[in-house]
């Protein structure tokens, strides 16, 4: 299994040295909009301190904080407005997936009908 890299695009906007357009921060957790978005809504969320790379290496201690994850997306859906017109939440996992930044993160999409690949 590869090592967590400390200088992963996420790692280091979390510190501050990449900007990012964020919309949600607590002492746990970040979310920014994607800078390259694939629906009018589209955000990342973002664990600040846990360094995991991706769900495979999720432990049950994790669980809180990944819950956590998931309540400020919804949270999020809300604030822009896209609650009740629907979202998905995507966790992608390794290269099958298509994970391109090797720090967990999960997607918020909405806004506008999305493909339908799950
Ligand atoms: P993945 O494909 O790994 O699940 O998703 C990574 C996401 O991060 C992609 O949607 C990509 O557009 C986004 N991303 C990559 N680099 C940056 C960046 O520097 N800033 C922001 N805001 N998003 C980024």
């Amino acid at each position: 299994m590869d090592s967590y890299d400390d200088n992963n695009i996420f790692a280091r906007i979390i510190r501050n040295e990449i900007l990012s357009n964020n919309v949600y921060e607590d002492e746990e957790i970040l979310a920014f909009h994607d800078n390259n978005p694939l629906a009018p809504v589209h955000i990342l969320i973002i664990p600040k301190v846990a360094k995991i790379i991706g769900p495979s290496e999720i432990s049950r201690s994790d669980a809180s904080l990944m819950g956590k994850m998931v309540y400020v997306a919804t949270e999020l859906a809300r604030k822009f407005g896209i609650d009740k017109t629907g979202f998905r939440l995507v966790m992608n996992n390794g290269s099958d997936a298509g994970q391109t930044v090797p720090h967990i993160h999960l997607h918020l999409l909405g806004g506008g009908t999305l493909s339908n690949i799950a």
